[in-house]
């Protein structure tokens, strides 16, 4: 629908280092990164905003909910007594 407005989104094929992790852009609006889950090795397709201050680093085995591996956003808590 919206064309010409994404002046800031990357090529397909971006190599983006995270955390020491290794992604390669393989798709755009969103954003997806392709990269291994570094507990089994898995691929692991991470989607993200263009703006994003985190970035799924683990396979659906591995990834740890409530537990950011990159950056220090936290998730609004729920249920909090
Ligand atoms: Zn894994």
């Amino acid at each position: 629908m919206a064309e010409g407005i994404d002046c800031d989104v990357p090529p397909v094929g971006t190599v983006l280092m995270a955390a020491g992790q290794r992604y390669v852009l393989i798709a755009t609006s969103p954003l997806q990164w392709q990269s291994h889950c570094p507990t089994c090795g898995a691929p692991l397709v991470a989607k993200t905003a263009l703006r994003a201050a985190a970035i799924k680093r683990r396979c659906l085995l591995h990834h740890r909910k409530g537990v950011p591996v990159t950056g220090r956003r936290h998730v609004t808590a729920k249920g909090t007594t």
